[in-house]
């Protein structure tokens, strides 16, 4: 039973780990028993991370712009040298910019697409083999509600959150044989950074809560503890799905 609900000994890289929703999931997958390897753009606002997860897993951090090829590459080397397998990847980093659809700039909309999307579906590719080799791989991608409905984020961050739904199910399929499980979260607002950007407009955050079932915005440990338990052994037939972490927001019709 304790094996089947819990991360021990497995090896994680979480990409977006120094803040909000990828910084919960290195805390509670450290606390689960993995090793993670955490990558954001500026990791040196993390002092705080090792020894706050209450178990004797390893953390540490790499700076890394998944954006950037020669950086996948040094995360690549780096997993390799220190672990020679990966079990878990978590594709978190992401970014928006709101605007009105007919205001996007080209620029713009390469820059959303190849931090929520391209840089995800790179990651897969290249840690593809060590994932293999783990015989227990997992991979979640972090998409959101936007992918899924018509909020009000902006065109092209839900374009890129839809598409991350959709590379779940195709990886899934086609990686299955190999033991490799692939699903995603859908989380709707949640307490983070970048998310309060938004919420900080009073009139907004009352509308969002209004239209939620549970009359409240989310946690980063809320999210955290659904990609946790997709990595699980006790997730072992699951794969190619998406849970949504959103207060019954999707499901809530009139
Ligand atoms: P956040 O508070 O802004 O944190 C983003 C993290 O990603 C930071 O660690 C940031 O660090 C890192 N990051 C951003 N761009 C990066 C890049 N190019 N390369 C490497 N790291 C990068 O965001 P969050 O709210 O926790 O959101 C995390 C994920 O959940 C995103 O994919 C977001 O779309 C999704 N999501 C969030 C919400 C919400 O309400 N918060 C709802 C639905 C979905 P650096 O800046 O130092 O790189």
């Amino acid at each position: 039973m304790q094996n089947r609900w819990n991360l021990k000994g497995k090896k994680a890289v979480v990409t977006g780990g120094t803040k909000g929703i990828g910084l919960a999931i290195v805390r509670e997958f450290s606390a689960l028993g993995a090793d993670v390897l955490f990558v954001a753009r500026s990791v040196e606002k993390t002092g705080d991370i090792p020894g706050k997860s209450g178990s004797d897993a390893a953390i540490c951090g790499l700076s890394c712009d998944v954006c950037n090829e020669d950086d996948r590459q040094r995360l690549l080397s780096a997993v390799e040298n220190k672990w020679k397998r990966l079990d878990i990847l978590v594709n978190n980093a992401g970014m928006n910019i709101r605007k009105a659809t007919a205001d996007y700039s080209q620029e713009e909309f390469e820059a959303i697409m190849d931090a929520n999307l391209r840089s995800a579906l790179e990651l897969c590719r290249l840690f593809h083999p060590l994932l293999s080799r783990s015989e227990q791989g997992n991979i979640v991608n972090i998409s959101s509600v936007a992918g899924l409905t018509a909020v009000r984020t902006g065109v092209v961050y839900g374009m890129s959150k839809s598409a991350m739904i959709h590379m779940t199910k195709y990886l899934a399929a086609e990686w299955a044989p190999e033991g490799i499980r692939v699903n995603a979260v859908a989380p709707w607002y949640i307490n983070t950074p970048l998310a309060g950007q938004v919420l900080r407009d009073d009139s907004y955050r009352k509308e969002v809560i209004e239209r939620t079932p549970m009359k409240r915005t989310g946690e980063p440990e809320e999210v955290a503890a659904a990609a946790a338990f997709l990595c699980m052994p006790a997730a072992s037939y699951i794969t190619g799905h998406t849970i949504s972490v959103d207060g019954g927001f999707i499901i809530h019709g009139f």
